[in-house]
């Protein structure tokens, strides 16, 4: 039976990890569970369900009304981000799932490895924003990042019995998003529901921005190359609108290893849950007689700039992708409130990686630093500036 802390229990990530939680009471059990307090009577819900001993909100209103909901005896209650880097260090589990969206993943993430937690990383932006210093951290720790993002878990799962100094390249794949086939003049026009109508994945609402921009294919090149140690160069983005082959290895004499599957991220959820086994997932299967034909293209990064704009920051490395992620975090937010266009999201990270002054990256402390200050300049640039993005 392996205990999990799940960090980001009521998204999109959390809630399927819990399902899988439910379809294997025998495998799991949950230690702890975090997440945001905007919706207490579903974590409660999740409480009565999963009994966590340790639940952390950020919100410490929202705990108030938690303990109201949960009759005794109640978990033991944290609140705040301190709560949640308590919650990944102090809750003893087997595994943390690192599955809270953005920036506010990386102390908690970071605590778990220090700890000395196996990690299964959904949150990339944490390894975008510090990869490497919490890969150093996991190897002087003798933890073990487990990948749960789809290609990924393909990568992965394409490596095992291999030599990883046999491998020539990566070949990491994408959907293309909602605007694959969309023309450039077109694009300043879309709206937050075209951009949130992803046509193979149903995810959180940030990722799925991402996913229609290409910065999420951009965030997955540096969360390669954290994860597997390869150059930026080594990883090519191939589009594959079918979302069948989840991403494949290209080793030395020229063979490709591929993994398929049905666009389900139950199948890699479980898989970094099991590793190195593998169990039944309640999943759909792959009928590949129904799929057709697999099809691949080039991304287009004139149209969508965002996936340069990331291997760019990746190369001039330092803070350069703290800075790339916290101006996406801040511009994809703002374009979620209406308040800019689809177009103005590279705007904005382009401006940011030419504006925010360049630091190596020394420590955690730093990548905070450089991350508050980046988000504080960029909300200033938005229509209206920032007394109104605090509104
Ligand atoms: P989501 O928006 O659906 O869920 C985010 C979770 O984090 C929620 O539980 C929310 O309450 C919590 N949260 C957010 N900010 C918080 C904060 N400051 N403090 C405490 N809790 C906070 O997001 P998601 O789609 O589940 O994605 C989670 C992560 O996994 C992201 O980094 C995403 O890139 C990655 N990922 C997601 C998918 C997917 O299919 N959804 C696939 C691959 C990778
Ligand atoms: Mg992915």
């Amino acid at each position: 039976m392996k205990s999990i802390t799940l960090l980001g229990a009521t998204g999109s990530i959390g809630l399927r990890t819990l399902d899988l939680v439910s379809s294997f009471p025998e495998e799991f059990s949950v230690a702890g569970l975090a997440a945001r307090g905007s919706n207490v009577e579903r974590v409660a819900d999740l409480c009565k369900k999963y009994s966590p001993r340790v639940v952390a909100l950020l919100e410490a209103d929202a705990l108030d009304q938690l303990a109201r909901l949960l009759p005794a005896p109640r978990p033991e209650l944290l609140a705040g981000p301190e709560g949640l880097v308590a919650l990944a260090r102090d809750v003893k589990a087997d595994i943390v799932v690192s599955a809270l969206v953005g920036g506010a993943g990386l102390l908690p993430t970071m605590a778990a490895i220090q700890a000395g937690r196996t990690v299964a990383l959904a949150n990339k932006e944490t390894l975008v924003m510090a990869g490497r210093l919490m890969t150093a951290a996991a190897r002087a720790r003798g933890v073990k990042l487990l990948p749960v993002d789809s290609e990924h878990s393909a990568i992965f799962q394409c490596l095992q019995g291999h030599n990883r100094s046999e491998v020539r390249r990566i070949l990491l794949t994408a959907s293309g998003g909602p605007f694959r086939t969309m023309k450039a003049q077109d694009l300043a026009q879309v709206t937050v529901a075209e951009a949130l109508n992803h046509p193979t994945w149903r995810m959180g609402a940030k990722i799925t921005v991402d996913s229609a921009t290409l910065m999420n294919k951009g965030l997955e090149v540096i969360e390669a190359r954290w994860l597997f140690d390869v150059a930026a160069e080594q990883v090519q983005v191939v589009v594959h609108p079918q979302s069948v082959i989840h991403s494949m290895v290209e080793y030395v004499d020229g063979s490709v290893i591929a993994q398929l599957g049905v666009p389900d991220m139950g199948i890699p959820i479980l898989y970094a849950l099991t590793y190195p086994r593998r169990l039944p997932c309640p999943a759909d299967r792959l009928d590949l007689t129904r799929v057709g034909a697999l099809t691949f293209e080039e991304p287009d990064v004139e149209r969508l700039p965002c996936l340069a704009l990331a291997r760019r920051a990746l190369l001039e490395g330092g803070c350069a992708p703290v800075i790339l992620n916290a101006a996406n975090e801040v511009a994809v937010a703002a374009f979620l409130d209406g308040r800019i266009r689809f177009t103005q999201i590279p705007e904005l990270i382009a401006e940011a990686l030419a504006r925010v002054p360049a630091r190596a990256l020394d420590g955690i402390d730093t990548c905070v630093d450089v991350d508050t200050r980046t988000r504080a300049l960029v909300r200033e640039w938005l229509p209206g500036g920032v007394t109104a993005a605090a509104k």
